[in-house]
């Protein structure tokens, strides 16, 4: 048995009027996140997590922002083909662990619904994966609400013949 680990760190502006998507879970609030795809930071540092261990590139090489395929797509796809792409290598997910970083609204009551979406994708447990989420005490842009990021570490198993 060999294992990989990787990280991911993703960033995005807010604004009002956009729909907050953070691991997979509609967040009802007056800003939401803008980029390409829905715009969910915290499945895209998964993403990068899960490329970086498998040293697959990243999230910009296999979905980039210049391709209308991927406008406005539901990141939960991305993160679909992203595991399609590290299992064809023979890699399983043992955990991730994940930090999201944004001032407002207070994310606790979603992380168990982030954690039953993200188990159904990756197939693994829920107990496999950890959510936790920091303000940043009104420091920066997190803090003065302009945007919020996502760090993510996973671990990947592979048999080796
Ligand atoms: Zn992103």
């Amino acid at each position: 048995m060999s294992y990989r680990v990787g990280s991911g760190v993703d960033f995005h502006k807010l604004a009002e009027g956009r729909e907050l998507w953070i691991g997979g879970v509609k967040i009802p609030h007056h800003k939401g996140a803008i980029g390409h795809s829905d715009a969910d930071v915290l499945l895209h540092a998964i993403c990068d997590a899960l490329l970086g261990a498998a040293s697959l590139g990243d999230i910009g090489d296999h979905f980039p922002d210049t391709d209308s395929a991927y406008k406005n797509i539901d990141s939960k796809i991305l993160l679909r083909k992203t595991i399609d792409l590290i299992k064809k290598r023979g890699y399983s997910i043992v955990n991730i662990d994940t930090t999201l970083c944004l001032q407002a609204p207070k994310i606790k009551p979603y992380t168990g619904q982030m954690q039953k979406v993200i188990a159904a994708i990756a197939e693994i447990t829920e107990k496999d994966i950890s959510i936790k989420a920091t303000t940043t005490e009104q420091l920066g842009f997190v803090g003065r609400e302009e945007g919020l990021m996502a760090y993510a570490t996973v671990l990947l198993k592979k048999f080796e013949v």
